[in-house]
C-alpha cells in the first residue's frame, strides 16, 4: 500500500468515474447484454502476475460497462431511485480509505459517535419523537438495507415478547401487515422462525388507496386471538413498493399498542420526502411506533448502502443480538459507558457509513435537500399530467410522492388483452435504451411505475421518456 501508487491510481479512477457521468447518457439505460455474457469474455482463472491498470481500464470499457444497467443516469425511473452524490461518493470513499471496522466504540470510536451524532440529525431532520433520539431510551443506528432493518427489529420483538409468554410459544407468534408490504417483511419471518401460516398479508385494494385497514387488521387480531395465537409484530408502510399506498398509522398503532405488539414504520422510500414540512404529515402517527426505518440510499443522495433505523427502546435490540466473547472485552463495554452497535445488526463487522451521510448533510444543507426532493415530486406531476392528457393512457392510482402508477388502456375492456399489453408496452420501451422503467400489478391489473428521482433527471428527460411512451404505445396500437 504506496501512497503515491495510491494518489496516481486513484486520481485516474476519479476522473473515469468522472467520464462516465459526462457520458452517461450514451449508454442504454439498462442493459442490453444475455445471460452468462461475461463468461466468454474473460479469463477462466485468476492472473499469475500483475496487470497493468490501463488493461483492467480497458476491460471495465469494453466488458463491463455494457453489463452495466446505468442507476444513476437522468433516464432511470425504474423501481425506486438509488442516488449517488459528490457528498455520498467522497464519504463513501474516504470510508474505503480509513476502511476501519467499528463494531465496538473501541474500535473507532469516531465511527460509533458520528453515527449517533448524525442520525440524531437526521431523526430531528424528521421530526421523529424525542425518544427515538439516544438522549433517552432510544437510538439510531445505520443498517446496511431495509431488509435488515425490519429483520432486527422482527427479532427484538420475538424477543420480548416470549420473555413474556414463554419461550416454547415461538409457533403461535402472529406477524400482520398488508399484501402490500415490502417482501422482506416475508423474509424477516422465514429467517426469524414465525410459522408461514403465522403471516397475516392483509388485502388491501383500491377501496383504501392500498392501504392496510384497521378494521381489518381489528378483525384479524381478534380471530387470532380467539384460536389461542399470540399477535406480536404489525408493520405499516409509507410509501408501498407497487404504488406508494401509505398505511394509517395513528389508527394501526393504536391497534397494535393496545394488543402488546410491537409496532414498525417502514418508510424505506418516501421517508426522505417527509425531510419538507408539506410531506411530514404523511408519517403523522409516528409516535406509535418503536421503530422506524428509512433509507438514506434511496432518495436521500447518499450512495447505497445507508439505511437508517431508530428503535424507540434499544435494550430490545440489545437483548434480541448481543453476544459477549473474550476477545471483544474491554473497559468501555464492559463499563457500559458506550454503544457498540454490534449488538444492534446482525453481522459482528460495520463500515463507517455515516459519514456519507454526514457529507450529504453538510454539504448541501437541509434547504437543498428539501428543494430536491420537491423538485423530483414536480417532475413527476410534470408526468402524471402529460398521461392524463392521453386518453389511450390512464393513471391507475393517485400519485402521492415521485412515482406515477398508469397503464396503456385496453381496446376491448378484458384485462387479459391490457395486462399483455402493458407488458408488451414495458418490454418495448426499456429496449429502445432510452428509458428504463419497471411494472406492478395491483388489483389482478398490469400497472406501469415511472419513478422519478435520480440527482441527474430533469424536465427534458420526462418529457422525452413520455415520448418514448408514446411512440412504442403507438407501435403496439
Ligand atoms: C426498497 C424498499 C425496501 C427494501 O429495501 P432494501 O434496503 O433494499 O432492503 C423495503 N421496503 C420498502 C417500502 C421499500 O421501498
Amino acid at each position: 500500500m504506496d501512497a503515491e501508487q495510491l494518489r496516481e491510481h486513484a486520481h485516474k479512477m476519479v476522473d473515469f468515474i468522472a467520464d462516465y457521468y459526462k457520458s452517461i447518457e450514451n449508454f442504454p439505460v439498462l442493459s442490453q447484454v444475455e445471460p452468462g455474457y461475461l463468461r466468454g469474455m474473460l479469463p477462466d482463472s485468476a492472473p499469475d502476475h500483475p496487470e497493468s491498470l490501463e488493461d483492467i481500464f480497458n476491460d471495465i470499457q469494453a466488458k463491463i460497462l455494457p453489463g452495466v444497467t446505468h442507476w444513476q443516469s437522468p433516464n432511470y425511473f425504474a423501481y425506486y431511485p438509488s442516488n449517488s452524490s459528490i457528498a455520498g461518493f467522497l464519504g463513501e470513499m474516504l470510508s474505503a480509505g480509513l476502511n476501519i471496522v467499528g463494531f465496538s466504540w473501541i474500535t473507532s470510536p469516531a465511527a460509533t459517535e458520528l453515527e449517533m451524532i448524525v442520525l440524531d440529525w437526521l431523526a430531528k431532520l424528521l421530526n421523529l419523537p424525542d425518544y427515538f433520539l439516544l438522549g433517552g431510551q432510544g437510538g439510531g443506528v445505520i443498517q446496511g438495507t431495509a431488509s435488515e432493518a425490519v429483520l432486527v427489529v422482527l427479532l427484538a420483538a420475538r424477543e420480548r415478547t416470549l420473555t413474556r409468554v414463554g419461550k416454547n410459544a415461538l409457533g403461535k407468534l402472529v406477524v400482520y401487515a398488508s399484501d402490500q408490504t415490502h417482501s422482506s417483511l416475508q423474509k424477516a419471518c422465514q429467517v426469524g422462525g414465525i410459522q408461514p401460516e403465522n403471516c397475516r398479508f392483509l388485502k388491501a385494494d383500491s377501496s383504501t388507496n392500498y392501504g392496510l385497514s384497521p378494521e381489518v387488521l381489528c378483525e384479524a387480531i381478534t380471530h387470532d386471538i380467539a384460536i389461542g395465537l399470540i399477535p406480536f409484530f404489525l408493520c405499516a408502510t409509507v410509501g408501498t413498493t407497487s404504488s406508494t399506498a401509505v398505511d394509517p398509522l395513528l389508527s394501526l398503532g393504536k391497534i397494535a399498542k393496545s394488543n402488546g405488539m410491537w409496532f414498525h414504520v417502514d418508510a424505506a422510500y418516501a421517508g426522505s420526502a417527509c425531510i419538507c414540512p408539506e410531506y411530514r404529515h404523511y408519517i403523522d402517527g409516528v409516535e406509535e411506533a418503536d421503530s422506524f426505518n428509512m433509507n438514506a440510499h434511496k432518495w436521500f443522495l447518499t450512495n447505497f448502502d445507508c439505511s437508517a433505523l431508530w428503535v424507540k427502546d434499544r435494550n430490545a435490540l440489545v437483548q434480541s443480538l448481543s453476544t459477549n466473547p473474550e476477545y471483544l472485552k474491554n473497559k468501555a463495554s464492559q463499563a457500559r459507558l458506550v454503544v457498540d452497535y454490534k449488538d444492534w445488526q446482525i453481522p459482528l463487522g460495520r463500515r463507517f457509513r455515516s459519514l456519507k451521510l454526514w457529507m450529504v448533510l453538510r454539504l448541501y444543507g437541509i434547504e437543498n435537500l428539501q428543494c430536491y426532493i420537491r423538485n423530483h415530486i414536480k417532475l413527476a406531476k410534470l408526468f402524471e399530467g402529460l398521461v392524463a392528457q392521453d386518453p389511450r393512457f390512464e393513471v391507475v392510482t393517485p400519485r402521492i410522492f415521485s412515482l406515477v402508477c398508469f397503464r396503456l388502456l385496453p381496446s376491448q375492456n378484458k384485462d387479459d388483452h391490457g395486462n399483455k399489453l402493458n407488458h408488451d408496452l414495458l418490454d418495448a420501451v426499456n429496449s429502445t435504451g432510452k428509458v428504463f422503467i419497471s411494472h406492478t400489478v395491483l388489483s389482478g391489473k398490469y400497472v406501469l411505475r415511472f419513478a422519478v428521482g435520480a440527482p441527474l433527471t430533469e424536465e427534458r428527460h420526462i418529457i422525452s421518456a413520455w415520448k418514448v411512451l408514446q411512440d412504442e404505445a403507438s407501435a403496439l396500437l
